[in-house]
């Protein structure tokens, strides 16, 4: 994800995300995944805030096999919390994780979630 869109999720929420690590304790420091899923992460963190308990941190958010995989540490409600996040990981499965647009799963050398442009683009840089 590019660095001015990773910020706004720090600083929105700087004591679930430790971007300067350490990466023994955190994977923040990698960072997020792409841009089309910025709003998919905001929107699952504004709907985890009445959830977490005061020690609750996010560890990795990444990108595995086309899906979003957010994981999480510390207290809260945490049936919600994994609910929350099922949501956000469907949503992503129909999201291009480029461009934010509607997507769906596409192979090739790897799996990626993309729309029909970035599919088509994708392939033509390959
Ligand atoms: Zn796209």
């Amino acid at each position: 994800m590019k660095e001015e869109l990773e910020k706004k999720i720090y600083e929105r929420w700087p004591k679930w995300f430790r971007p300067q690590g350490p990466i023994t304790e955190t994977l923040i420091p990698f960072g997020l995944p792409g841009d089309g899923w910025f709003q998919i992460i905001w929107d699952l963190c504004e709907s985890l805030e009445p959830y977490t308990g005061d020690d609750f941190e996010v560890v990795q958010v990444k990108e595995k096999f086309g899906g979003l995989r957010f994981y999480t540490q510390g207290g809260g409600n945490h049936e919600k919390i994994n609910e929350m996040i099922n949501v956000a990981e469907a949503k992503a499965y129909e999201t291009c994780e480029y461009c934010g647009a509607p997507g769906k799963s596409r192979g090739g050398p790897w799996i990626k979630t993309l729309c029909d442009a970035c599919g088509e683009q994708r392939k033509t840089q390959a």
